[in-house]
């Protein structure tokens, strides 16, 4: 079955991975998680993308289906995080930022893999990076290939979970939504996905929205830079 759910939050990363799916498989769902996050603005720019990429090219309208969202708020209820209260983005001795949501990418691909089985859908995509991953284990590939391993187990299914990002920098992510759909896709990536972890939008820069302080915004201008200059990582 080449049909796939993507984990789509609306930032740029998963919308990349949105345009890699309907490049790749048959058929696309999208799924996204309201989990408490400040930056909850990133789930209204969703149907946004959806609409503008699909409008890109006929054979990705045709493969495009069905969105769904979850609530998963008892996520942000549970953690104490920056990410879902408002609080300084602080980093500990390991380095670990406290935007640090404990559990949710294995809580994401597990309720993920739940709404893949009911659709009978068989591919997962993720954009889970190690490269740029911010210290977060739970992006990590070998935590993501061992959630294959736990939920194949744990539901007796053949899921496949695809992270097409994972050894990418913020660089390449930029160049690869270049080479899947061009200048078009660039745009659209840059004027209506969400990244910022303070929900800002209100000044637009060549790289996108953002307050351009934050680690994802830091991270989303310093990748921006470099593949403009294309200057080596
Ligand atoms: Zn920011």
């Amino acid at each position: 079955m080449n049909n796939a759910l993507v984990l789509f939050s609306g930032g740029q990363d998963s919308t990349t991975c949105l345009a890699y799916a309907l490049q790749n498989f048959s058929y696309v769902e999208t799924l996204g998680f309201d989990y408490g996050q400040r930056h909850v603005i990133e789930l209204d720019q969703r149907a946004i993308l959806r609409t503008k990429i699909s409008a890109l090219k006929p054979e990705w309208a045709a493969r495009l289906g069905q969105d769904h969202t979850l609530d998963l708020s008892i996520l942000g209820k549970i953690s104490d995080t920056a990410l879902t209260s408002e609080m300084d983005i602080k980093f500990n001795e390991a380095g670990l930022p406290n935007t640090f949501v404990p559990g949710r990418n294995l809580m994401f691909l597990t309720f993920a893999a739940a709404l893949a089985y009911r659709r009978h859908v068989t591919h997962i995509i993720g954009g889970m990076c190690e490269t740029d991953f911010s210290g977060y284990p739970d992006c990590r590939d070998d935590t993501i290939k061992a959630m294959q391993i736990a939920i194949n187990l744990g539901m007796d299914q053949r899921f496949i979970l695809h992270t097409p990002l994972m050894f990418l920098n913020k660089s390449d992510t930029w160049q690869m939504a270049e080479d899947i759909g061009g200048h078009a896709l660039i745009n659209i990536i840059q004027s209506d996905t969400h990244t910022c972890y303070l929900g800002e939008r209100g000044a637009l820069h060549d790289w996108g929205y953002g307050c351009g302080k934050c680690p994802a915004c830091k991270l989303r201008s310093e990748g921006w830079l470099m593949y403009k200059n294309k200057l080596p990582a």
